[in-house]
């Protein structure tokens, strides 16, 4: 057993603490209490701790994008989606590994201990079956519980380069051909008794996935977490209804595809009626805002899906940054630019978004507390640096002022992260090399 003694810590996003002993037995906590000073033996964490964040939308190999499309992909989400085309088709299941090793290696760096990773790379650059058909998502399992994370493999289905066309260029290694095809190697997958893997599924979207074939996804794991990008950009919107007389939002729910598992990954442009759809279905939806503001996809209306019953998550999507911090601000800070309005969200409701509903929303349903029975995610923040000193050492502080670069200690699924930050940044660029020079 490992005793630590946190300064302070946010027991929840509105129990802050002084002096919090935790006691962590493998991967558990196994009990907490409150002592003043730190009891004989126990590892000192100086500074604010909290429970570990979920990210809880990934596409790692987009790591390999940041600062390289800024102007040669100026222009729009599609002109962006060609450069993320072009890595796509340099992958294969080493050098996936490697990048999303590296990048979950980042998330470490920043607090983030669960990772939905939204999958669809899933064959080889011809289309073709790779010896185990689930090579690619077995690489980037292994890559993130090697990085020390828990994983929620979202199989993503992809048939379609949109509403029933056929798969183009790096799109033919996304498809499985068929739903039945599809169903059947995402079926094959298996956590294989690891407790901190979580097998899931995804719809890419509704261009990507026939209206018939929506609700055959959602079904194939009963209990487990359904994601899906939702209304990220307005085109899509008017290409639905075109092609199928309603809008993705209500798609989805006539097809049996949105009820209390689903994640809506951005629901950045909804109607009304969007908005009460999913938010009565009871699921969640997934906030991106770096790189939403990084594609210029707009801002979605978290406060009215919040009040309509949908349960706020946050994720780093394309990585442009890897930073929870800034999401959760951004969250508020972005609803204040359209609003004129400050203070929609209160820092507890982002830093819940950011811990307990997002890991829950990959399936993790006991962590993103610092009380006994919980995964033992320990984050800890340095309340004296240069961003954080003078802020009051609360949960403002690491909504507000903190960024990644402020985490002093590491602890996710009981186990202690190395913060060798010059070692991620050589094994990034390396990783990021691999998929990016010409051979
Ligand atoms: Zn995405």
């Amino acid at each position: 057993m490992t005793t630590y003694w946190c300064e302070r810590a946010l027991v929840e996003p509105s129990v802050l603490v002084n002096g919090l002993v935790v006691d962590v037995r493998g991967a558990r906590i196994e009990a907490t209490s409150v002592a003043p000073t730190a009891p004989a033996g126990a590892v000192r964490l100086p500074g604010l701790t909290i429970a570990g964040f979920a990210n809880c939308h990934s596409h790692a190999f987009h790591r390999a994008l940041r600062g390289r499309t800024q102007q040669a992909s100026a222009g729009s989400f599609w002109s962006w989606r060609d450069a993320m085309y072009d890595v796509a088709a340099r992958l294969d299941p080493d050098s996936y590994y490697q990048l999303a090793f590296a990048a979950y290696a980042e998330m470490a760096l920043a607090g983030i201990t669960a990772v939905g990773e939204f999958h669809y790379v899933h064959h080889d650059p011809a289309g073709g079956r790779y010896a185990d058909p689930n090579a690619m998502g077995l690489a980037v399992v292994a890559a993130a519980r090697d990085a020390g994370l828990r994983i929620a493999l979202l199989d993503t289905c992809y048939l379609s380069s949109g509403f029933g066309a056929p798969p183009l260029g790096a799109q033919v290694r996304f498809s499985d051909g068929t739903v039945d095809e599809w169903a059947a190697r995402a079926g094959a997958l298996s956590a294989g008794g690891d407790a901190g893997v979580v097998i899931g599924s995804a719809i890419h979207s509704v261009r990507a996935v026939a209206r018939e074939d929506l609700g055959v996804v959602a079904a194939l794991r009963p209990a487990a977490p359904v994601h899906v990008h939702l209304s990220e950009q307005v085109a899509e919107n008017q290409a639905c209804l075109t092609r199928h007389g309603c809008t993705p939002a209500r798609l989805l729910r006539d097809s049996g595809a949105l009820d209390s598992r689903t994640t809506a990954v951005h629901a950045t442009h909804l109607t009304g009626d969007d908005i009460a759809d999913v938010g009565k279905a009871g699921g969640f939806v997934a906030f991106c805002p770096t790189t939403e503001r990084d594609l210029a996809d707009g801002v979605g209306p978290a406060r009215e899906l919040a009040v309509a019953g949908a349960a706020l998550t946050l994720g780093s999507d394309s990585h442009a940054v890897i930073d929870i911090c800034e999401e959760m601000r951004a969250v508020e800070l972005d609803t204040r630019l359209v609003t004129s309005r400050r203070g929609t969200w209160a820092g507890a409701e982002l830093l819940d978004a950011a811990t307990e509903t997002g890991q829950r929303s990959l399936g993790f349903s006991d962590a993103g507390r610092l009380v006994a029975g919980q995964w033992a995610d320990l984050v800890t923040f340095d309340l004296e640096s240069p961003r954080t000193a003078g802020t009051g050492g609360g949960i403002d502080s690491v909504v507000y002022a903190a960024t990644a670069a402020d985490i002093t200690s590491v602890v996710a699924s009981g186990a202690e992260v190395e913060l060798d930050r010059g070692g991620v940044g050589r094994r990034l660029a390396a990783a990021v090399a691999g998929v990016t020079e010409q051979p």
